[in-house]
C-alpha cells in the first residue's frame, strides 16, 4: 500500500495524459495528438519517479525535454503559436487546434490538478532562465505584480487588432510574433534576474500566462503541505523556495500559495522531513 501511495503521482499522471492523447487521437483522428501528449506524459512521469528516487537533476530534464520539444519543434519546426497570442488566435478563429488544447491542459484545468507544474516542469521560458545564477531569491519580492496584467492585455489587444482590421496573412504573423515574443521573453526574463538577483523574476511580475495560472492553481489538488508536529520552524524551506511561498502555512490562501511551481525544493532541504505532497 505504501509503495503505491509512493508512486501515486507518477502513475496518476501518466494515465492522466495516456487518456487525453487518446480521446484526442480518437475523436480528431489526427495520429499527432497521441504522439504529443503521450511524449509529454512519459516525462512528467519520469520526472516525478525522479525526484522519488532522488535524482538531483530529476526536473530539469522533465523541462528540458518537454521545453525543447515545444519550442522547436511545435513552435519552429511545425509553426504553431504556442505562446498566448497563438490561443487568441485559434480562440477567435473558433478552431480547437494545438495552441488552445495546449492552454486548456497545461494552464486552465489542468492547474486545478497539479497547480503550476507547468511552470516547474515544462515551460520553455523558465527553462533558460533557471540556468542563470540566482536560484534562491536574494531580496523580499517587489509589489509589481500588475505587469502580468499590462503584458496579458496587450497580448489580447494585439491578436485582436489583427482580426478587427483584417489583416490577413495571420499564419505568417503567428510565426513571427512567436518567434519574437520568445526572444523578448528571453530577454527581459535574462535582464530582470540579474537586476532583481532573481532567476524567476520574470515569472514573479510580468509573465502574462500567470493571469490564468494563478487563480487555478489557488484550487490546485497537488500542494505542498507541512506537518507541524515534525516542523522546526527553521525557516529554511522559505528561504530555499524560488517563489516566496509561505510553505508552512497549510491554508489555500498563504502567501504567494498560487507561485509554487511545485521544484520541490522545500521538500528536498527540509531537515525535519516535514513537507510533503502526499499529505
Ligand atoms: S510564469 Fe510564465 S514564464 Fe514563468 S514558468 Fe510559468 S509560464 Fe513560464
Ligand atoms: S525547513 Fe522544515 S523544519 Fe524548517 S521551517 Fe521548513 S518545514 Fe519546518
Ligand atoms: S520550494 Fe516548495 S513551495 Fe517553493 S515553489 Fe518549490 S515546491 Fe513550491
Amino acid at each position: 500500500m505504501k509503495i503505491i501511495k509512493k508512486y501515486i503521482i507518477p502513475l496518476g499522471m501518466l494515465l492522466i495524459f495516456e487518456t487525453i492523447a487518446i480521446v484526442l487521437w480518437l475523436t480528431s483522428n489526427n495520429l499527432f495528438y497521441l504522439f504529443n501528449f503521450s511524449y509529454i506524459g512519459f516525462f512528467i512521469t519520469l520526472g516525478f519517479f525522479l525526484l522519488i528516487v532522488n535524482y538531483k537533476h530529476a526536473r530539469r530534464i522533465t523541462q528540458l525535454f518537454v521545453g525543447i520539444y515545444m519550442f522547436v519543434y511545435l513552435g519552429l519546426i511545425c509553426n504553431e503559436n504556442m505562446q498566448i497570442e497563438g490561443f487568441w488566435y485559434y480562440l477567435f478563429t473558433g478552431v480547437f487546434e494545438a495552441a488552445t488544447i495546449h492552454y486548456a491542459v497545461a494552464k486552465i484545468f489542468g492547474p486545478l490538478l497539479f497547480g503550476r507544474g507547468w511552470c516547474g516542469y515544462a515551460c520553455w521560458t523558465a527553462m533558460v532562465l533557471d540556468f542563470l545564477p540566482y536560484k534562491t531569491p536574494q531580496y523580499p519580492r517587489k509589489e509589481i505584480g500588475f505587469i502580468r496584467y499590462i503584458t496579458f492585455s496587450i497580448s489580447f489587444i494585439f491578436v485582436a487588432s489583427l482580426f478587427i482590421l483584417n489583416v490577413g496573412k495571420f499564419e505568417k504573423i503567428m510565426f513571427w510574433s512567436f518567434l519574437i515574443g520568445n526572444i523578448l521573453y528571453y530577454i527581459i526574463g535574462i535582464i530582470l534576474a540579474f537586476i532583481f538577483k532573481d532567476n524567476r523574476a520574470f515569472c514573479k511580475y510580468v509573465c502574462p500566462i500567470t493571469v490564468f495560472l494563478k487563480p487555478m492553481s489557488y484550487f490546485s489538488l497537488l500542494r505542498i503541505k507541512c506537518d507541524k508536529n515534525k516542523c522546526a520552524s527553521c525557516g529554511k524551506c522559505e528561504k530555499i523556495c524560488p517563489m516566496n511561498v509561505e510553505v508552512t502555512n497549510n491554508p489555500k490562501n498563504r502567501v504567494n500559495g498560487t507561485e509554487c511551481i511545485l521544484c520541490m525544493e522545500c521538500v528536498k532541504n527540509c531537515p525535519k522531513n516535514a513537507l510533503s505532497i502526499y499529505q
